[in-house]
């Protein structure tokens, strides 16, 4: 399969706000390379190959302001070396809001979680597919506890969808909406972002979250029509201050603006958009600007 060839901007559009960008990944090199082996088997091809350094040139270059960077680790023993490759970069450029990561169940998971706002990371990422756990089983409790107790917010892929063969588990039978309460309500000071607004289960996360302030759910994807649904109109319906766009840049297979065009070309009004493209995410990772 080839990637597709939609036309890309050279910059984000004209909004009154610039965009943060809440979900990109950045992996080291030989992660990225066999990510992307498993991508081209088992979900699409990337259209764009970048590496940690180029993928965020690339963004920042087209006009984007700030991005969250994001990885996970699928097996044991992996999350301290993506960490420390977190720190770095995120030492090295401001406008990088990094994200840590752990293997929910290793044995070392509280004292990694405690560790990482010392090393200048904010939040944690957790994949439950990827990483074969069920958000309300004893070994994601254990992570969630030391997240609240450290402060840290949780991004949380929680959502049903995609189902693959290649996973170890069953997404559908490990995943559930239910489940993701059971976390907000055992956890009262966490705070949880569900990407991709949950995906399939989209309707039922937009319920909860009028239920729960600490609950916040991402775009990223949704918003291009790649996987079918009209997701501007679900926006629209939605509870305004709690859905931030993320792109999942780079393992796109369209063009890297796609989202933010149709936001630009949608009826949401300028406020909406703010709030969308920037001001969500600024709560959600309590971000500063230097000025103003
Ligand atoms: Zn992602």
């Amino acid at each position: 399969m080839q990637p597709l060839e939609d036309e890309e901007g050279v910059r984000v559009p004209a909004f009154s706000r610039p965009v943060t960008d809440a979900h990109v990944h950045v992996f080291p090199d030989p992660v990225f390379a066999a990510l992307w082996r498993w991508f081209e088997a088992y979900g699409w091809p990337v259209r764009y190959r970048l590496r940690t350094p180029e993928l965020l040139s690339f963004l920042f270059s087209r006009g984007v302001e700030r991005v969250v960077a994001l990885h996970y680790a699928h097996k044991p023993s992996m999350a301290r070396m993506l960490n420390e490759y977190m720190a770095e970069l995120v030492a090295r450029e401001p406008r990088v809001i990094g994200l840590g990561t752990v293997l929910p169940g290793e044995p070392d998971a509280p004292e990694i979680i405690a560790g990482l706002r010392r090393s200048g990371l904010r939040g944690v990422k957790l994949h439950c597919h990827v990483q074969s756990f069920a958000p309300d089983s004893a070994a994601a409790f254990e992570v969630f506890a030391a997240c609240e107790l450290a402060q840290l917010p949780v991004v949380l892929h929680a959502g049903r969808a995609p189902r693959s063969p290649a996973y170890a588990i069953d997404s559908y039978s490990l995943c559930a909406v239910e489940r993701v309460e059971r976390v907000l309500r055992a956890f009262p000071k966490l705070k949880l972002c569900v990407p991709h607004f949950g995906a399939d289960e989209a309707a039922a996360y937009l319920t909860l979250v009028e239920r729960h302030d600490r609950l916040y759910l991402d775009s990223t994807m949704m918003l291009s029509g790649f996987f079918g649904g009209d997701y501007l109109e679900l926006l629209e319906r939605s509870r305004p201050d709690r859905v931030m766009y993320g792109s999942d840049f780079p393992n796109l297979p369209y063009a890297w603006d796609r989202e933010l065009r149709a936001v630009a070309a949608s009826d949401l009004s300028d406020e909406r958009i703010e709030l969308l493209t920037d001001k969500v995410a600024s709560e959600f990772f309590e971000l500063e600007r230097s000025q103003g």
